[in-house]
Parts: C-alpha cells; sequence; structure tokens
C-alpha cells in the first residue's frame, strides 16, 4: 500500500492517496524500519475534507442524542476489537513501551464511552427571568467544523480528546495528526470510524505534514474551531493563523518539580522516574527542574542517580524500561540544545549524557543555574536537571515565572506541602506524587458554545413607539 486505499487520506467517507500523488513513509522508532506509508495531504485535499465536514454536519447535529451515543459506542467497539494490535502500533510508531501504549490505547477507546454518555446529559439551563413573564432558557450547540491538529507523542488519546465530545455534541471534524505518528495517531481511528459507520464526512483525517496540511487546514476559513496541541511556538502562530475563530491551544512549557526538606527522599526519587523519565520525558507534563532544598539534596542526587542508572534502555518489545527517542531531530535537540551548552555553563554530569542511534541515556545534572536551557527550556527527554535552593521561599520565587503545565511539590507536611503548591503559577500542582493519572474522566468537554435563549411566556407588551 503505498498512499492509496485503507492507508491513504479518508475524506467524506473515503480512503484515497493524495490529490498530488505524494506519501510518505511510517518508521518502527526503534529500529528505523519502514513499517508503512501515508499520504502526503496539501491544501487540496484539506479544502476537500473541510468541504465533506461542513456539508455532513448539520444532519450530524440533527441525529438525537442516542443516535450519536451509539455512533460513538460502535467506534469504541472498532478500536476494543483491535487492541493488541493498536498497542504494538503505537509501540512501534511512538517508541513507547507496552504499558504507555496500553493506556494510550485503553484511554481513547473509555473517552469515546464517556462521551457517548456526555451527548445525553443535560445541555442546558433555566435563568433567571430579566423581567416579570419572561422564560430565559441557555442551551449548549456545536460549534461546527472543528479541524484539529495533534503531536506524536500520545497521538491515539490526544486527538480522541477532542474527537470524542467534538462528536458527541453535533461537530464533525478534520483530524490532521503528526507526521511521525500518522497510523495510530490517524488512519487507525479513520479506519475505525469506518467500520462503526459513521456517515461519511462526519469524520475525516488529512495526513501530511504542518506546512503542508495543518497550516491550511489551520487558516481555512471553513473551520470554526482550530484545536491545536503542539509545541509552544508552534501553536502560537497556528493560533495567529486561525484568528476569528474559537481556538485551543495545548502547548508544552518547562514543569518544575520541588523537593522540600523534609521530604521523603526515596520517594520524591522514585517519582522523578515517572515525572522526568517516563516516555523518554517525551510528555507534555513531563517534569523539567527539580528544585531541592538544600539539606536533602544530597541524598536526593543520590538517589535519582542509583535509579536512573538502573533503567534499561532499548527496543520496547524487548523488556525494557524506556524506549528510544523520537526522531534524530530530537534527540539532537536534546544533547545538542540542552545538555551540552548546560555542561558548557557549569552543569555537573552525574550519570547519561550519552547516547546511541536514538536510545539515549536516562541523565542526571547537578549545579543546574536558571541560566541554563537545562532549566528554563522544556527538555522533551530523559534528563533530570536538579538546581539546589536553600529556603522554600527561593524555592517558590524560582519556580514561578515560566510556562508551566504541571508542578509536583514533596514535603512529609500534607499542610506545608499543599501551602506551597498554593503559590506556584502551574495549572496542576501535585503533592506527593508525580504527575496526574490524566484519564479520559477528567478531560474537560468542550467543543460548544452558550445559546441563550428567550420566550415571552405571557401576552407582549410592547411600547406605545414600537407599535404605532
Ligand atoms: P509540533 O508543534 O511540532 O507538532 C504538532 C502538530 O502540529 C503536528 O501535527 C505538526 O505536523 C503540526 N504542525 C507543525 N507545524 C505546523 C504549522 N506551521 N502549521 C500547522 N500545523 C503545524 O509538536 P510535536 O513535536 O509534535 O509535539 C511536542 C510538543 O507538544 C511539546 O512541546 C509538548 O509539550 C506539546 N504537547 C502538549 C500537550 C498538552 O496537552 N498540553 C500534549 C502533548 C504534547
Amino acid at each position: 500500500m503505498s498512499g492509496t486505499g485503507r492507508d491513504g487520506l479518508y475524506i467524506d467517507g473515503e480512503f484515497r492517496a493524495a490529490r498530488s500523488g505524494r506519501v510518505g513513509s511510517v518508521e518502527e522508532k526503534a529500529t528505523g524500519r519502514e513499517i508503512g506509508r501515508f499520504a502526503l495531504g496539501e491544501a487540496p485535499d484539506v479544502d476537500d475534507a473541510v468541504a465533506a465536514a461542513r456539508s455532513a454536519q448539520p444532519a450530524w447535529a440533527a441525529l438525537s442524542a442516542p443516535e450519536r451515543a451509539s455512533y460513538l459506542r460502535g467506534f469504541a467497539a472498532q478500536l476494543d476489537a483491535r487492541h493488541g494490535e493498536l498497542v504494538e502500533q503505537s509501540m512501534r510508531e511512538t517508541g513507547g513501551v507496552r504499558a504507555k501504549a496500553e493506556d494510550e490505547v485503553g484511554t481513547s477507546i473509555r473517552q469515546l464511552h464517556i462521551s457517548a454518555v456526555q451527548a445525553s446529559e443535560p445541555a442546558g439551563d433555566v435563568l433567571p427571568p430579566y423581567k416579570a413573564g419572561k422564560l430565559s432558557l441557555s442551551r449548549t450547540v456545536p460549534l461546527g467544523v472543528i479541524g484539529l491538529i495533534t503531536p506524536w507523542n500520545y497521538p491515539m488519546n490526544l486527538a480522541m480528546r477532542a474527537v470524542a465530545p467534538g462528536l458527541a455534541f453535533g461537530n464533525t471534524i478534520v483530524l490532521k495528526p503528526a507526521e511521525l505518528t500518522p497510523v495510530i495517531g490517524g488512519q487507525v481511528l479513520a479506519r475505525a470510524a469506518h467500520a462503526a459507520g459513521l456517515p461519511p464526512g462526519v469524520f475525516n483525517v488529512v495526513t501530511g505534514d504542518g506546512p503542508g496540511a495543518g497550516r491550511p487546514l489551520a487558516e481555512h476559513a471553513g473551520i470554526d474551531m482550530l484545536d491545536f496541541t503542539g509545541a509552544r511556538a508552534v501553536g502560537e502562530s497556528v493560533a495567529a493563523a486561525a484568528a476569528g475563530r474559537d481556538v485551543r491551544l495545548e502547548l508544552g512549557g518547562s514543569n518544575a518539580f520541588v523537593v522540600l526538606d523534609d521530604a521523603d527522599v526515596e520517594l520524591a526519587a522514585s517519582c522523578a522516574m515517572i515525572a522526568s523519565l517516563e516516555f523518554q520525558g517525551q510528555t507534555c507534563i513531563s517534569a523539567s527542574r527539580h528544585i531541592v532544598l538544600r539539606d536533602v539534596a544530597e541524598a536526593y542526587l543520590d538517589a535519582v542517580t542509583r535509579k536512573a542508572e538502573s533503567l534499561v534502555v532499548g527496543n520496547p518489545f524487548d523488556d525494557v524500561d524506556l524506549g528510544p527517542l523520537i526522531s534524530i531531530a530530537q534527540r539532537d535537540r536534546v544533547h545538542e540544545q540542552i545538555v551540552a551548552p548546560s555542561l558548557a555553563k557549569g552543569a555537573r554530569l552525574v550519570t547519561g549524557g550519552t547516547f546511541e542511534g536514538l536510545f539515549y541515556r536516562p541523565t542526571v545534572l547537578a549545579d543546574v543555574t536558571p541560566d541554563m536551557p537545562a532549566f528554563s527550556e522544556e527538555i522533551f527527554g530523559p534528563v533530570i536537571p536538579i538546581t539546589v535552593v536553600d529556603t522554600e521561599a527561593e524555592a517558590i520565587a524560582l519556580t514561578n515565572g515560566y510556562p508551566m503545565l504541571m508542578n509536583s511539590v514533596f514535603s512529609a507536611d500534607l499542610v506545608r506541602g499543599m501551602g506551597v503548591a498554593e503559590q506556584l503559577d502551574a495549572g496542576e500542582v501535585h503533592v506527593n506524587d508525580a504527575h496526574a493519572r490524566h484519564g479520559a474522566e477528567n478531560q474537560l468537554a468542550g467543543f460548544t458554545r452558550r445559546q441563550w435563549i428567550g420566550v415571552q411566556r405571557t401576552p407582549l407588551q410592547l411600547p406605545e413607539w414600537a407599535s404605532r
């Protein structure tokens, strides 16, 4: 198959090649082996997909909630039927270990079931009447056509977190998955939606690269909302391209991991493995900066180093803890733009800092200061940079002031930990835990707008000037 048939674009219920006929290669990250092809869609293909989504949207929104919910359950059943195959596809395409891939596929299926229920939940409120005799209602209505651009790190569930609620509320979708993961992030979803019998045009997939397919989708006048997950700089530029439409951006940041002087150091170091090293550190909520109070700094450094050195790096199909980085470009970014310049500025390499191909050793850097990229930049690699401070106030001041998604604080005193957590700027802070266990259950349901409805309940009394 080379970009046609079931491996092509999915537009208006049909699988087809890109209009240009161009294809790209899908690679297994651990081996570099070609495992498939994908169509390199471009602006004319995006036009076709948006037109299909536009024309399908009114009829899709007009279906009853139980009908849409039934399609979503059918979509879930199709994914569930191929669960094992999808897990292995994710392992090959993203380079994640089996547990990561299981989580990704399982979360995606659960998201569809949750959204099937969301579709039937009350969709409005009765508001206080602003005048006697009036009935004021509000209801949620679909936005219309959603353009969805997704990254490679959790390609299936980061797509599904928008696809499922988006469809549930009566929107139609054009998905542009990342070019490094076009199968698990796009093609398999198209096949499942098709097999579940979703009406043509309701869900469309245009594979391709960012400038070729993503940009025309973001700029397209036919979308009502752009939902983008990816790098901060790219997100800011696509948001400008989508100006005038609803835009939701999920970007990256430099998350902090704060260890106070009364922390359980072993617990903190174990959580650090998850926070900074799980999936090779390539998660938007990965901890970048470890800010540690001096009293426990040496014990923490020892524990983190011991644990990092025990990790086995290799092909996810072998019994390993960490797999490969996603690409040579990503490896070079981690090594040449984060680790090397931080060492040049005086950071101390405690362990790691070496690689073979895409396999990067878990790395611990000590003596890290705020002027180093290991401190200020999103790393997206298996690196633990440690910065030592003397006081809790210093730890708080040093944490704030950077783009952050999620932080952690460690303290044996829960009240103290929560007090520090409250002073950190991130959208989410955890006390004595590495990460939120982000499930489909705590995704926010969006993709609708509020519509206010006023009803005159009693005979209308208009002012004299209006009824002359
Ligand atoms: P990326 O921004 O390079 O790519 C994301 C998507 O945008 C891809 O589909 C890509 O093809 C597309 N794209 C690239 N250039 C484009 C352009 N000019 N116009 C339109 N689309 C374009 O990001 P990535 O490397 O795939 O993912 C890693 C980044 O994503 C990290 O910064 C990470 O923090 C972030 N991320 C955030 C979340 C979150 O929920 N906040 C989740 C996962 C990843």
